[in-house]
């Protein structure tokens, strides 16, 4: 693929509504919807394998270079939160043995959101782990289907992966205890209807900091969120989930893509010594979220004018 190519690909599905429409609009004023080669060329670019890292505390990064998936282990067993893609887990097996822990240890297998490239791996990563895969009870949903039936417009042979059964539902403030570790539970719905944000306290240098494990709040190009939207309450529940995440406690924030907790980076700066741990970013946090909320109005606004 040319980098022209890729530049767009990365313009039509990652960046923000707004750019997104200021590069390419349909008539409607929406983004058009994606389209099946170019959004497999994307994924397919996300599959790349990148060394496995302890980011901070019990934390580690297992996924593949574009798509998270975090190990936290304890002494009583291992914690995975996203298992990628179907295809990616093999590639998350040999990170986690590379930092020298065993996957059978793995007790539970969480999920940022069910869409195919952080849940795709679930089934099969249950296989080989036989652990209990925990969910919101809407994502659980999407996951026994196999996300075919997801409203998102992505194409549906893409969106759809191996499907699993969530051994055990998690509702909003429900924690995951092992070994030490707790992870809660927020309900953060529009990205999809049972997108989950997971909290964490760490211990790094002596400190106790309070992770987030972002879910998305992206709105996927070619969304309708008040004509006829295909998820109806969509408005609604962005608008909760924007106020939700503006309210957690926060200095250090991960997400299920790599890139856009610019985990590189930090990482690089990491090795040069940087204190405190360039991971603890709650400025970076509310920029995020200050941009998210931006374009989620500038749509609203848009489609008003419709
Ligand atoms: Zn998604």
């Amino acid at each position: 693929m040319s980098s022209a190519e890729l530049i767009r690909l990365f313009v039509v599905c990652l960046l923000p509504p707004a750019t997104v429409r200021a590069a390419e609009t349909s008539p409607a004023g929406l983004p058009p919807p994606p389209e099946f080669a170019a959004s497999k060329r994307l994924f397919d670019s996300w599959k790349a394998p990148v060394p496995p890292r302890r980011l901070v505390g019990n934390i580690h990064y297992v996924g593949a270079i574009g798509i998270s998936s975090f190990l936290i282990t304890t002494p009583a067993g291992h914690i995975l939160l996203d298992t990628g893609f179907d295809e990616t887990v093999p590639l998350i097996q040999r990170g986690v043995e590379q930092l020298g822990f065993k996957v059978g240890d793995i007790k539970f297998i969480l999920g940022s959101h069910a869409h195919a490239d952080h849940t795709g791996g679930h089934a099969a990563m249950q296989r080989l782990t036989g652990a209990q895969i925990v969910s919101s009870a809407a994502d659980a949903q999407l996951l026994a289907r196999g996300g075919a039936d997801d409203y998102s417009p992505y194409p549906k042979e893409l969106m759809s992966y191996p499907p699993a059964k969530a051994d055990r539902i998690v509702r909003e403030g429900e924690a995951i205890s092992l070994g030490g570790v707790t992870l809660t539970a927020h309900l953060t719905p529009g990205h999809t209807r049972g997108a989950t944000t997971w909290t964490m306290d760490v211990s790094d240098a002596a400190t106790t900091r309070r992770v987030v494990f972002f879910s998305s709040i992206s709105i996927v190009p070619s969304t309708s969120l008040v004509l006829r939207p295909a998820y109806p309450g969509i408005v609604d529940d962005y608008r909760a989930t924007l106020a939700k995440l503006k309210a957690l406690p926060c200095d250090i924030w991960f997400s299920p893509l790599g890139g856009q907790f610019a985990m590189m980076e930090k990482l690089a700066r990491l090795e040069r010594g940087e204190q405190p741990s360039p991971f603890v970013d709650p400025a970076g946090w509310q920029k995020l979220l200050a941009a998210a909320e931006q374009d989620f109005l500038r749509q609203l606004e848009l489609e008003a004018r419709r």
